[in-house]
């Protein structure tokens, strides 16, 4: 039997921290999606390919291998790129792509599969709404845009990225923008979900709420 966490919200709330940490804590895989549509923009900028070229786009979904390891690394086709889906090209394209519907398709099916039959904590913005609509639990985590941006831009600092705080906020509220406001699968809280806004609570509050939350159910 499976155990299926879900874990939506917006870019910054806290969700990737949060998610990892209860994995850890319950022996949960971890899978973060978002991870998934990065791969799928790399691959793209490492053949040149622009996100009006839908059949190249086709050939690319034909043949992706997406992997994450327990420990966190991501490969994509065989090759490690954890780090690199971060960079700043991955991010301009990454939003953009996620509207596309073949994108959503193929990634749907990869992130059902990598889930199959085991217990997961997964984070995203639709596992409530479209990827695990029944899930067990399904939190949505918020935050203001202004908080997310003072995350964004201290998590930028520690990785070495320099960036202003008006940019990083300007780039959360411009995601915000186009991920809520998409045709298909819309970033949006799903209506049996549970809200938790982390603009006032340190990491380890949510993540004990969250716990307390999943020993109800199990
Ligand atoms: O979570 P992360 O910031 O890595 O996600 C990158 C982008 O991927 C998001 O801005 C969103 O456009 C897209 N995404 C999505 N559906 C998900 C996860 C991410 O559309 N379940």
């Amino acid at each position: 039997m499976s155990f299926i966490v879900a874990i939506d919200g917006p870019a910054g709330s806290g969700k990737g921290t949060v998610a990892k940490l209860i994995s850890k804590d319950l022996s949960f895989v971890n899978i973060d999606t978002g991870a998934t549509f990065r791969c799928v923009a790399l691959a793209m900028l490492q053949k040149n390919i622009k996100k009006e070229e839908e059949k190249e786009i086709e050939k690319i979904l034909k043949n992706i291998k997406i992997d994450m390891k327990a420990d966190g690394t991501i490969l994509l086709n065989n090759e490690v790129v954890t780090d690199r889906i971060r960079e700043n090209d991955v991010n301009e394209l990454v939003s953009p792509i996620s509207t596309i519907k073949i994108v959503r398709e193929k990634l749907l099916e990869i992130q059902r599969n990598i889930a199959s039959g085991k217990n997961v904590v997964m984070e995203g913005r639709d596992i409530g709404t479209v990827v695990f609509p029944e899930a067990d639990v399904k939190i949505y985590l918020d935050a203001s845009a202004e908080e997310r941006a003072r995350r964004r831009l201290k998590q930028n600092k520690e990785k070495g990225i320099e960036s202003s705080y008006e940019e990083v906020l300007q780039n959360i509220k411009d995601r915000d923008k186009r991920d809520s406001s998409r045709e298909i699968a819309p970033l949006k809280k799903a209506e049996d979900a549970i809200l938790i806004d982390s603009t006032n609570l340190e990491i380890n509050e949510v993540v004990k709420a969250i716990e307390e939350i999943i020993e109800k159910v199990r």
